[in-house]
């Protein structure tokens, strides 16, 4: 199965990615895990990327679209995979639909997370993430056992630069003018399915099941 997950950002598409790929053994691609990490290890890529990413911007397409390519082409095919915040854009999806038909392995399912203004202000301005592992947490949802340490590996727990309210209304901005027409592209294409993603992680999860039996 090759999955993109779609919706604005505080969706939960990262936390369904996770667990999709923790129970069903999916390889999880996240454009702003792979671009955090980047600029974590300050490489050429984490150097370029890294203003817009605060801005709460898009980083160029043409950047983008060879890391994940690359990300894509080095991984294991055959086992499927999730692009979860890939593609962004109209050009994004046009060009990967292109080099996936050419390997011949077009993406089976589109998700869309439809989700409101509220659940993306509290789900981003409460969230928290591990500096070390990357783990997830919401200090109201999901607060970690021991407050900002993470329960998986003892790392310390950080609020992203980009979920501050300024830049996630920016964010929602470049969501409602750059991403949003990617519904209409994939339901054209009859491989769109939404869920709610106001709903717990576990109902969502619950969904997504449904859909993939389905499928
Ligand atoms: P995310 O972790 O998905 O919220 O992404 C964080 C940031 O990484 C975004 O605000 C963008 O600056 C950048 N980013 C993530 N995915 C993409 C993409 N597909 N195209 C361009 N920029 C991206």
């Amino acid at each position: 199965m090759r999955m993109v997950l779609l919706g604005p950002p505080g969706a939960g598409k990262g936390t369904q990615a996770n667990m999709l790929s923790d129970r069903e053994q999916f390889e999880h691609l996240s454009t702003g895990d792979i671009l955090r990490e980047n600029v974590k290890e300050v490489t050429f890529i984490g150097k370029k990327a890294q203003s817009f990413m605060e801005k709460g911007e898009l980083v160029p397409d043409g950047m983008v679209i060879e890391m994940m390519l690359e990300k894509i082409n080095s991984g294991d095919k055959g086992r499927g995979f999730i692009l979860d915040g890939f593609p962004r854009t109209l050009y994004q999806a046009k060009k990967l639909d292109i080099e996936l038909d050419r390997l011949n392995l077009p993406i089976d399912l589109v998700i869309y997370f439809r989700t409101s203004i509220d659940t993306v202000i509290f789900r981003l301005t409460g969230r928290r993430l591990c500096k070390d592992c990357g783990a997830n947490y919401h200090i109201v949802n999901m607060p970690p056992r021991e407050k900002g340490l993470c329960d998986k590996c003892g790392g310390e727990l950080y609020l992203r630069k980009d979920d501050n309210k300024e830049t996630i209304e920016k964010r929602l901005e470049v969501y409602n003018t750059q991403t949003k027409e990617l519904i209409d592209y994939y339901g054209a294409k009859g491989i769109l399915k939404e869920v709610s993603g106001d709903l717990e992680a576990d109902k969502v999860y619950e969904k997504l099941k449904d859909i993939l039996k389905k499928e």
